[in-house]
């Protein structure tokens, strides 16, 4: 039987049926179009969701910094979208595991992928993997919860000196969170496992380190300026250091507001007096990570080996950090790569390694060997364009997909629903059978009712401490409590 959210009695006319692979912004941007367009005498469009966790969101649950709520609340146009009577969310559901690509095509016209890139970089340098060394993109998933970094062993006891290499909002992210006053973390949604572990860290000193300028660092002014408003940890940039690396001019970076904003931000700490609060930030430019070194006592991560970089231009004005020959050694027990996200392959579905990315037309996904594009299949989010941009971002670039599958699809008005070129026909395009395909694979599936369950349960957690929510970080407390009172789909 359909999810009660889903009744399709009343409208007799075949609708075109969607799923949206990933349920984070990306996911929930598109899915929110595609329904949207069913408003008002459109096409009648019903979307199903598939989430590998049993929880939506993706990087605005797992990724966004506790301490910015604000960003979070992003999730209530979430809602609103999935309250649509034609949505209904599948979650706890392993694309590639539980369903495959041709089991969707055999149940969707479209499939749309919004997978992310849940991956880091790497950084490519001896030691990369020494104890002590953490991708952020682990660290962050384990700070918020994230039901695969719980177990992560993040040791903030035995070093004083942590640094973070990368100049995004990821690094300042890290930053941020390790000099954190207990005051300052205990309102947050930080899982409970880091809250106790951040409370009691050691850590007195991060060193984030860019390998080009402040010109052309990648992090935005807010979370720059947060740093200089810390309650334990004063802010440092060395004036000298500062000067440097603005020596050469960057014609781009002149013309880009942010840049301009983030040097005069820059300036204001380089000339500032430390407080004397407790720990430090300090902002270090023109560096490159050449080794991660082991300490010799222990073979725990001991040191980070740098050279020194200089600005050179590339042919196409672009300014690139090229290696000097002076190097310096800092002392760290922990480092945290910040170098930026990377995006994974989905089983059967065409990826570009170099990029990692889904190769796409204006989100028509690709064949690799011909270039056309593959009918009924499409691609929103970083797993379309890479991991770049804040996550309003993903509302435009949702928008174009959506419109590239509706050019794609017969017109409102043609009932036959004749496909045109690109348009693919499933072959069981029925709501109750992709439930029964999908319970029989996984019995554990996660409703937007199980979901519900888990939300009202984790703010149910938080309220005595004035938290916005505590949140459950196993997989089995996930799924128990998801189906505590959500209904069965096959009652
Ligand atoms: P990012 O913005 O792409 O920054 C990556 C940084 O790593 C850049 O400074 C880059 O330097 C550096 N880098 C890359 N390869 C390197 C290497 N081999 N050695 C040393 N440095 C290297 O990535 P991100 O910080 O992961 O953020 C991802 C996206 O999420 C961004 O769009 C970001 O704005 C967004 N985000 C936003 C917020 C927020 O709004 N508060 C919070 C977190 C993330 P180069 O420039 O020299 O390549």
């Amino acid at each position: 039987m359909t999810d009660p959210a889903h009744d399709d009695s009343d409208d007799d006319e075949a609708p075109f049926r969607i799923a949206v692979i990933g349920s984070g912004p990306a996911g929930f941007y598109a899915a929110g179009h595609l329904l949207a367009d069913s408003e008002g005498g459109g096409r009648r469009i019903d979307v199903d969701m598939f989430e590998r966790l049993p929880t939506p969101w993706g990087l605005v649950r797992s990724g966004v910094a506790p301490d910015h709520p604000k960003i979070k609340s992003v999730t209530r146009i979430y809602e609103r979208t999935a309250a649509h009577p034609r949505f209904r969310f599948f979650g706890n559901v392993t694309f590639g595991e539980h369903v495959s690509r041709e089991d969707l095509l055999a149940h969707y016209h479209a499939l749309v992928y919004a997978t992310g890139s849940p991956s880091d970089r790497p950084l490519d340098i001896p030691g990369e993997h020494l104890p002590g060394s953490h991708a952020a993109t682990e660290f962050v998933g384990w700070y918020n919860g994230h039901p695969d970094h719980t177990d992560l062993e993040i040791d903030l006891l035995s070093a004083e000196r942590a640094v973070v290499i990368g100049n995004g909002n990821v690094a300042l992210d890290v930053a941020r969170m390790l000099v954190l006053a207990p005051s300052e973390l205990a309102p947050t949604d930080t899982a409970d496992h880091a809250l106790d572990v951040l409370t009691r860290s050691h850590v007195r000193e991060v060193v984030v380190v860019g390998r080009r300028g402040p010109a052309q660092a990648a992090f935005t002014n807010p979370e720059l300026r947060e740093l200089g408003e810390l309650a334990d940890a004063d802010i440092v940039v060395d004036p000298d250091e500062l000067d440097r690396a603005l020596a050469v001019p960057d014609p781009d970076a002149a013309e880009d507001a942010t840049s301009r904003r983030n040097v005069d931000i820059l300036r204001s700490y380089a000339s500032r007096a430390p407080a004397g609060r407790p720990k430090r930030i300090v902002l270090r430019f023109l560096l490159s990570p050449t080794a991660l070194v082991p300490d010799p006592a222990t073979g725990h991560l001991g040191a980070v080996e740098l050279v020194r970089n200089r600005l050179v231009a590339d042919p196409d004005g672009r300014l690139r950090a090229q290696a000097t020959d002076e190097r310096e050694t800092i002392s760290a027990g922990l480092v945290f790569r910040a170098i930026g996200y990377r995006g994974i392959p989905l089983p059967g579905v065409p990826f570009d390694e170099r990029a990692a990315t889904i190769p796409h037309d204006h989100g028509r996904v690709l064949d690799l060997s011909t270039g056309a594009p593959l009918p009924g299949e499409y691609v929103v989010g970083w797993i379309k364009r890479g991991p770049s941009g804040v996550i309003g971002t993903n509302k435009k670039d949702a928008q174009e997909t959506v419109d590239a599958i509706f050019a794609d699809f017969p017109s409102a008005d043609d009932s036959a629903l004749t496909p045109l070129s690109f348009a693919h026909t499933p072959d069981t395009p029925d709501p109750a059978a992709v439930e029964t395909l999908l319970r029989a694979r996984q019995p554990e599936l996660v409703t937007y009712a199980g979901w519900e369950s888990i939300d009202r349960h984790e703010r149910a957690l938080g309220e005595p401490s004035g938290r916005p929510r505590v949140k459950l970080t196993r997989l089995d407390e996930l799924l128990r409590v998801a189906a505590s009172d959500g209904p069965d789909l096959e009652d």
